[in-house]
């Protein structure tokens, strides 16, 4: 039976960088690899990587494994795998950690099918138990009303982690580690499906992820104009984004991209204003991670004020106005 040692992370990239998740799978990566004290390694595969791969070292790597060829170009799950399973089959890794995004919901389970083990999705957070070396899962359930902690003995360790809920490690240029190349000869008779097109989201302004401040409305805004006009407003004041929960998506007032919570976007902002928000579980799962969470309701007992650090209670059509007058006052001063 193969020895299973070490964590691996299958990273991602994006326009030619690491992606923020897999920053951040590497930060948690090297939490466990410390605790197990065994190495942290990370896998990408792409046309040309190895620049990357240097930068998978400076946050935390210590084995960072390219796989080159011109078919990794873009990620396509058959050309991917290859890389994924060869890799896997030649280290044994006891740990694997994909993110929660396009590409881990995608690779994971059919990775795990192939290599005989279990995967469990959508982790929050990450442990290992020191007893038996077990990684210890805690992801959500019942649509995010709860959330239960899951230990599996099958081999090797395999997750996928949400965005936004693991801290990436400061980035050090000095760090030292491996970059190690590994040869795939991708099948093309493996190769099922085909990219015909990629359509980027046009985002104006400040990207929704990436935003410090975020002002967030609900079904309570009543349409569409209010996102247009008075939150746009506000979070433009703020250099921030306007966000939504999910109604508002769905009844086709703002884009779907906006939608935040545990069917939409996760974020983490510094500051999340919640404008006529309920604050239900589900849009929480998707704003939790916030620092600073101020709600806007006109309902005394709405709960989002459980959730939020400062609240007003009143109707966003008095509140946000004054709001606005006073920080063009004050940014003025
Ligand atoms: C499987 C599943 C997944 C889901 N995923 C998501 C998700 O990802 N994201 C998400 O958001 N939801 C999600 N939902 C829906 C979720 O359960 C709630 O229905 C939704 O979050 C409610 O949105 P809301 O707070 O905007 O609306 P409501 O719950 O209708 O709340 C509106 C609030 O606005 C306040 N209000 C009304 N008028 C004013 C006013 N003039 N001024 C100030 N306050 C006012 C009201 O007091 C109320 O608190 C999901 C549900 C399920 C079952």
């Amino acid at each position: 039976m193969a020895e299973y040692k070490g964590v691996l992370v299958l990273g991602e990239l994006a326009d030619g960088k690491l992606a923020s998740i897999t920053t951040e799978l590497l930060g948690c990566g090297r939490k466990l690899a410390d605790e197990l004290r065994e190495t942290l390694s990370c896998l990408l595969a792409g046309e040309t990587v190895s620049q990357t791969a240097k930068e998978a070292i400076a946050f935390g790597a210590d084995k960072a494994y390219v796989a080159e060829h011109p078919l990794l170009k873009e990620y396509q799950v058959d050309s991917y795998m290859q890389a994924a399973e060869k890799l896997v089959k030649e280290i044994s890794p006891r740990v694997i950690l994909l993110g929660q995004t396009s590409m881990g919901r995608d690779l994971a389970p059919r990775l795990a099918f192939r290599l005989g083990t279990s995967v469990t999705t959508d982790c929050l957070d990450l442990r290992i138990d020191p007893a038996t070396k077990l990684l210890v899962r805690t992801r959500p359930v019942y649509g995010g009303n709860a959330q239960a902690v899951f230990v599996s003995e099958a081999m090797p360790q395999m997750v996928t982690v949400r965005a936004k809920v693991m801290s990436p490690l400061e980035r050090n240029d000095s760090r030292k580690g491996e970059v190690m190349p590994i040869k795939v000869d991708v099948d093309t008779s493996k190769i099922r499906t085909k990219i015909l097109e990629t359509v980027k989201e046009e985002a104006v302004g400040v990207k929704l992820e990436d935003a410090p401040v975020i002002v967030s409305g609900g079904r309570g805004m009543g349409g569409p104009q209010p996102f247009q006009t008075i939150l746009k407003e506000l979070a433009h004041l703020l250099h921030g984004a306007v966000g939504a929960s999910r109604p508002p998506a769905d009844n086709g007032w703002v884009p779907e991209g906006l939608h935040i919570g545990l069917t939409g976007k996760i974020v983490a902002p510094d500051i999340y204003i919640a404008v006529a928000i309920s604050g239900s579980s589900q849009h929480m799962a998707g704003c939790s991670g916030s620092k600073h969470i101020i709600a806007i309701n006109k309902d005394a007992q709405a709960n989002i004020f459980k959730e939020a650090e400062f609240g007003v209670v009143g109707k966003y059509e008095e509140v946000l106005p004054a709001f606005i007058s006073k920080l063009k006052e004050l940014l003025a001063a």
